[in-house]
């Protein structure tokens, strides 16, 4: 803020548009926030098709804003990735998840979104390391899911990190499959534990029959290659019936849940199968 010699204080600088003022402003807000401690980590179950059983929960971000109330991640991310605000944001995930998922019964992961942006941070190992250690969760309990512009950008760098990151027992996610360019490729340039498929395929899945040939070959595709499939934005029982035919591993949706705070793990781990 500079003094505008009239005894007010402006905030910026004339001629900025109100698209800019409205990023700055939102910027500042968000420092402010994580200070204040504002963030946190909600957690959204991943179940097993086969057994029923609850398998993981993905960490998904939360602004908790005093006054707009709780703020999705769409609302805030791609600026915090801009603003290189998503390090500091995407540590405190990784250290809340680590640390929730230490209190679970140790059979459950956690899974962690990592933006492009942090793969450019050349601290992401060492933060990794530090939460695993805080939290004395075992690395085998953390999955790291990535999508494929992580791997478009700066290659080499970014394999040798996931090497790095899998050589010290985390898995390895690929997020969103099939919204991209060339997702196959990416199958052949790294040896993921893991395929999201996007929810964009599994929310047609009952209505188009290109779907299902979809899924069928995704699932196909995981099973040959000894990776896991997890079904994302699972709505009804009529998608989990197809997806548990087609195979699919793991499934994730407001079928079963929508992400929750911490604190209302142990309920999720408690609801009874589908079936
Ligand atoms: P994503 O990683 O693909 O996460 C799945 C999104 O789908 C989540 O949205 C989740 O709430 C939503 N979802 C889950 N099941 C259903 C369903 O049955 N129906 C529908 N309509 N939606 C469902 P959310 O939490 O708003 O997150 C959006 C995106 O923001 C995430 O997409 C991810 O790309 C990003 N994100 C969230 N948390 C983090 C984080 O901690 N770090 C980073 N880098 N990105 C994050
Ligand atoms: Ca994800
Ligand atoms: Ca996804
Ligand atoms: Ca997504």
């Amino acid at each position: 803020a500079k003094a505008d010699g009239r005894g007010t204080y402006r905030f910026f600088e004339t001629g900025m548009d109100a698209r800019a003022q409205a990023r700055r402003l939102l910027e500042m807000d968000m420092r402010a926030a994580l200070q204040r401690d504002e963030f946190q980590p909600y957690y959204q179950p991943i179940r097993d098709v086969a057994s029923d059983r609850v398998v993981a929960f993905e960490a998904l971000l939360r602004w908790n804003h005093p006054e707009r109330g709780l703020i999705a991640p769409i609302n805030f991310i791609p600026l915090a990735e801009e603003t290189g605000l998503i390090v500091q944001l995407g540590e405190l995930v990784l250290r809340g998840a680590c640390a929730d998922a230490a209190t679970w019964p140790d059979d459950i992961c956690v899974a962690v979104n990592l933006s492009p942006v942090q793969f450019k941070n050349p601290n992401l190992i060492a933060s990794v390391t530090e939460a695993l250690r805080n939290s004395g969760l075992a690395a085998r309990r953390l999955e790291l899911e990535i999508t494929e512009s992580v791997l478009l950008q700066n290659s080499e760098a970014t394999l040798t990190t996931l090497h790095d990151l899998r050589a010290m027992g985390v898995r390895i996610s690929l997020d969103d499959f099939g919204t991209g360019y060339s997702s196959l490729s990416y199958l052949r340039s790294f040896p993921f534990d893991k395929i999201k498929i996007d929810r964009s395929f599994v929310s047609e899945l009952v209505t188009r029959e290109d779907s299902v040939a979809i899924i069928r070959a995704v699932t196909g595709l995981g099973r040959s290659l000894g990776i896991v499939t997890t079904a994302e934005g699972v709505e009804n029982d009529a998608q989990l019936e197809l997806l548990r035919r087609e195979g699919c591993t793991q499934a994730q949706g407001y079928l079963f849940s929508k992400p929750r705070p911490a604190a209302e793990v142990v309920m999720m781990l408690e609801q009874p199968p589908l079936r």
